[in-house]
């Protein structure tokens, strides 16, 4: 869009919190990066504003604000998602103590808008909807306004490419583009569909692929993660792209390898996976919760049940792509301990990366109202983790069906049980049997250093970091080697993810021991007051009046 007054535009990504499943730190330090992966919301912002408006992009996790930073800007942008919420409302002091006016906006402020109230304007919902209202009202003077974008009617097809050149490229693991937004499902717990809708909409084919060229002129290559919150939401549209990427992809000798979120279904359709793995997709993340399906049902994901899903996940193996996979602890359904069945449904399904996470309950979800209906949350339910902790160690933040201590224990028992070393790297080694890579590139694409780093070297810093984790892995990489070279590749990846969740489990699990032991506190603390309330309170039936 055109403007009349030119305007500096800073933008800043606020810190996630320091310690996550998803941090990768140790594996970013083993790549020398600094974070997994780019603030993709903000760049495409950046794109929609007016031509004449400059924009300077500060990723707080990888770089300092500077004072010339904020004596150049006339205007700050902010915001993010629930575990990015401390620090954004750090940075949006600190542009108020500087006399800076900030706008804030992404997935938490559209969720929790009241949590944010301190900024001077509030973007709430999806930018394309309601940007140009903003710059418009900014223009004519207003300093202050909330923009409140129609519900899942931001047309993606007029997304302008990312401004991919305020990245420095060489600060993170792989870069994100998106497809699609929204997904058909219900998952009971998901804010996605609150957000998003439930009829994805997609981007068209020569818009994609125009980001794309935009990418490789710039000289990426390697790793690219569709950041769809379903990849396969809307399957009539991505049969019609998949060949067109897979082409583009021919065409420039395969300069990226892909992965994406999906729903679990994709296991049932071998055309799509066909086509994906043509495209040179490697990796995807699948919502799998549960393996109770009771669970699954109580939850509303139904596409999850009705199947083995062990088989689905090998179905997938069979394409060549890898599945990373999320789960879940503390629902309701869960009458009995769930520990055992999770941990031999993942080994069952050798998965290496599993997030495991206990249940929390989102701001704005079914869950969330349904608990609130309920009289179940807790205060404070929608803030975000601080620096202490995550969604891992946070959730449960809300009264639990069953006794807290039993889904604390089920969660700790998990986590030992499968970042164990041997464990882990066993399923590394299953994996690897399973995945058929013969229809992707084996090859890395030309010009991608980072995925260049020497194999041997890697799997030689983690096991000296982890000197437990020694002879395992050194016996998955030499099984893996002598396979054949891609396999030994997507293995050393999968040790070099462990860099990170090695540590990062037992950190989780010392934080679930404070929490067993508060809650062992609690109790000798109300059996102490209670039986000092006994001792107090006259026995009213031996006076024979109850
Ligand atoms: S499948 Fe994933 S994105 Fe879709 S509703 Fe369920 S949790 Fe949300």
């Amino acid at each position: 869009m055109n403007a009349t007054y030119p305007c500096n535009v800073l933008m800043l990504y606020p810190l996630f919190v320091a310690d996550s499943f998803w941090s990768f730190a140790e594996s970013c330090k083993l790549t020398g990066v600094s974070r997994p992966t780019a603030p993709l919301g903000l760049i495409t912002v950046a794109a929609m504003l007016p031509g004449s408006w400059a924009v300077r992009l500060v990723d707080c996790n990888t770089a300092s604000i500077t004072d010339d930073d904020f004596a150049w800007a006339d205007l700050v942008f902010t915001g993010g998602m629930l575990p990015q919420q401390a620090d954004t409302l750090r940075l949006i002091e600190l542009c108020r103590s500087r006399g800076k006016p900030v706008v804030v906006g992404g997935p938490d402020p559209t969720s929790s808008p009241h949590i944010y109230a301190g900024s001077d304007f509030q973007v709430v919902g999806e930018a394309e909807g309601v940007i140009d209202e903003f710059v418009a009202a900014w223009e004519s003077g207003a300093r202050s306004g909330v923009f409140t974008a129609p519900k899942f009617q931001a047309d993606v097809t007029k997304t302008p490419v990312p401004r991919f050149d305020l990245l420095k490229f060489e600060d993170y693991l792989y870069l994100g583009v998106q497809y699609s937004r929204g997904c058909p499902f219900t998952c009971e717990f998901c804010d996605i569909i609150e957000l998003y809708g439930r009829v994805p909409r997609t981007k068209t084919t020569p818009q994609m692929l125009a980001e794309l060229d935009v990418l490789y002129k710039m000289g990426y290559r390697g790793h690219l993660d569709f950041v769809d919150d379903n990849f396969i939401g809307n399957k009539k549209s991505l049969r019609l792209f998949l060949p067109e990427l897979a082409a583009w992809q021919r065409t420039h000798d395969y300069p990226f390898e892909f992965s994406t979120e999906a729903s679990v279904n994709l296991a049932d359709d071998p055309e799509l996976l066909k086509m994906m793995a043509a495209a040179n997709f490697f990796g995807i993340f699948v919502g799998i919760e549960s393996p109770d399906p009771a669970t699954l049902v109580a939850m509303k994901k139904k596409q999850n049940t009705r199947r083995n899903i062990a088989e689905s996940i090998h179905k997938i193996y069979g394409a060549g792509m890898l599945v990373t996979a999320g789960f879940i602890v503390g629902f309701d359904s869960e009458k009995v301990s769930i520990a055992d069945a999770m941990i031999e449904f993942i080994e069952e399904a050798a998965i290496p990366v599993c997030m495991v996470g206990l249940l929390c309950a989102l701001p704005n979800t079914q869950l969330t109202r349904r608990l609130a209906r309920e009289g179940r949350l807790h205060p404070n339910h929608d803030s975000g983790p601080t620096t202490g902790g995550d969604q891992c160690t946070d959730g449960i933040n809300f009264d639990p069906a069953r006794p807290l201590r039993e889904i604390l224990t089920d969660y700790r028992q998990i986590l030992e049980s499968i970042y164990q070393p041997g464990a882990y790297a066993s399923r590394v080694d299953r994996l690897m049997t399973m995945l058929d890579r013969s229809r992707q590139r084996h090859e890395l694409p030309v010009g991608d250093l980072r995925g260049k780093v020497r194999a041997l070297e890697t799997v030689h810093r983690v096991v000296t970091a982890i000197p437990e984790a020694r002879d395992p892995f050194w016996r998955t990489f030499f099984n893996c080697a002598k396979r054949d070279s891609s396999s030994a590749r997507i293995a050393v990846a999968m040790i070099a993810a462990y860099a990170h969740l090695g540590p990062f489990s037992r950190r989780v699990i010392k934080a679930i021991d404070c929490r067993l032991a508060d809650l062992d506190e609690q109790i000798s603390y109300s059996t102490a007051a209670n039986i000092t309330m006994a001792k107090n309170t006259p026995n009213t039936h031996a006076m024979g009046i109850d």
